[in-house]
């Protein structure tokens, strides 16, 4: 449980801590590792709000369905080790995916700020804006598409811009290409 090596009598023969010993040492490891987890999503929630992608939405599902996954995959391993099960496998795949968050933030974060490329112009209207409420509040305005096959962008904006249009208003939609092609919001104003 401890250091990943085959348990042959009452203590471990490469670490030298007792079955006990170990059950607690990997449990103060999960937690530690669920709290640098917890971190990085936080982290990337500030990037999604600095660096908002165009694709917000469909991002964020992803995410979110990560973060259940893995913090479930946490609480399992902690079940088995209480259980004195196998652990080393799915230990891995968790320590795996702790550092995700922390990596798709700096991912955003790149495509955003180093995109010295010009921004493209979109104009819209405002159909209708909401406000998605949580521990870090997110908004969108829901303009008309100038996409083909789309029918509306719900486009991420900050405070101001949420409370500064209103559904009917003509808007220009900055959007930059990103460095790595994730096409995202640098800004919008009035038409
Ligand atoms: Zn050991």
């Amino acid at each position: 449980m401890n250091c990943g090596a085959e348990l042959t009598g009452a203590t471990c023969e490469v670490c030298g801590l007792t079955i006990p010993a170990a059950e607690f040492a990997l449990r103060k490891k999960l937690l530690n590792r669920t709290a640098i987890f917890l971190l990085g999503a936080i982290a990337f929630m500030f990037a999604t709000g600095r660096f908002p992608p165009l694709e917000i939405d469909g991002i964020l599902i992803f995410i979110g369905v990560l973060f259940f996954l893995t913090l479930g995959l946490a609480m399992l391993v902690e079940r088995r080790a209480i259980r004195h099960k196998e652990v080393e496998a799915l230990k891995r795949i968790y320590y795996g995916l702790v550092p995700v968050p922390w990596l798709l933030g700096a991912l955003l974060i790149a495509n955003g700020a180093l995109d010295h490329g010009p921004r493209v112009d979109w104009h819209a209207r405002v159909v209708s804006r909401f406000t998605i409420v949580g521990p870090l509040p997110s908004r969108r305005l829901v303009v008309d598409s100038w996409r083909i096959g789309h029918h509306f962008e719900r486009v991420p904006v900050n405070r101001d811009d949420y409370d500064r249009f209103h559904p009917g208003d003509l808007v220009v939609v900055k959007v930059g290409d990103g460095l790595l092609s994730i096409p995202w919001v640098a800004g919008i104003d009035r038409d």
